[in-house]
């Protein structure tokens, strides 16, 4: 519990380090902007002045350029470390976490079912994505509501839900009975800082991160949204006994096998 209460902390720290850095970029783009403009400007004006509102251009698209550096490595700091997991016990540990990420007025309604096919996955990816699922759907009923969470054993033809192979697959999926998706935000849920909440409340990072998981994991991730119903998010995980069929970096792979 007081490692999952750190994890809902960091997450919290993210969102507005992430909040954060859209904004600072957004700066540094109305610099370049503003540059640019004033450079076209003063196209018949001193040479001069046309090469310092330039520069000025130049130095902001050089700082963003190193602010989207920054947080290309950050990103890539959390290794992906797969292990068998059983989502079952893994979403039941996680109660405490669920209830607290949705407050009182929300109900949470569990269904795992009791033969739940194990997978080959990083537990602590799984567990942001369900965080994050989670956080998206209290946002989406404005304090009240149902929260439904549930996993079943489904066999998928090729291209069932995205374009995932065909195979079994552990779909885990949360249904809320929030707002919804209009095709608009549908369309671009899964884009990397897409998001309709305001500054310092959404990253647009979740259902992207969500996405990067579910396919390094070999699965994919489906979304079935009607305005003013609610929303069901569900990701497909292979089944899988050993390991197999994940990509892991070799030196991520050795770095695990020394700790
Ligand atoms: P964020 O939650 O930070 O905005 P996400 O990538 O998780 O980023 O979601 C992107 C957008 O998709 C949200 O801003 C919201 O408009 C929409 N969305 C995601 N989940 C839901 C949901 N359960 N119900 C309604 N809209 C949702």
């Amino acid at each position: 519990a007081e490692a999952q209460l750190r994890q809902v902390q960091k997450m919290e720290a993210v969102g507005q380090l992430t909040g954060g850095i859209a904004h600072d970029f957004n700066n540094m783009l109305a610099v370049v902007v503003g540059g640019i403009d004033l450079a076209q400007r003063r196209l018949n004006g001193p040479r001069r002045e046309v090469l310092m509102h330039l520069q000025n251009a130049m130095e902001g698209a050089t700082r963003a350029a190193a602010l989207t550096r920054r947080l290309l490595s950050f990103a890539r700091s959390e290794p992906l470390l797969p292990e068998r997991v059983d989502s079952r016990d893994l979403i039941n540990g996680m109660s405490d976490l669920l209830d607290r990420t949705l407050g009182e007025r929300i109900k949470v309604d569990v269904e795992l079912d009791p033969e739940t096919w194990p997978s080959y996955v990083d537990p602590h990816q799984l567990e942001n994505a369900i965080v994050n699922l989670a956080v998206n759907a209290r946002d989406a009923m404005d304090g009240q509501g149902m929260m439904r969470i549930a996993t079943a054993n489904v066999t998928l033809a090729a291209n069932e839900v995205g374009d995932v192979r065909p195979g079994q697959y552990v779909k885990i999926s949360v249904t809320d009975t929030g707002c919804g998706m209009t095709s608009d935000v549908l369309e671009h849920a899964f884009e990397p800082f897409f998001t309709t909440k305001p500054v310092g409340k959404g990253t647009g990072l979740g259902l992207s991160q969500i996405f990067g998981f579910a396919h390094q994991s070999g699965g994919e991730v489906g979304i079935e949204s009607e305005v003013g119903k609610g929303t069901t998010v569900a990701i497909y995980l292979p089944r899988t006994e050993v390991e197999a069929k994940v990509r892991v970096h070799p030196a991520v792979q050795r770095a695990a096998e020394e700790d």
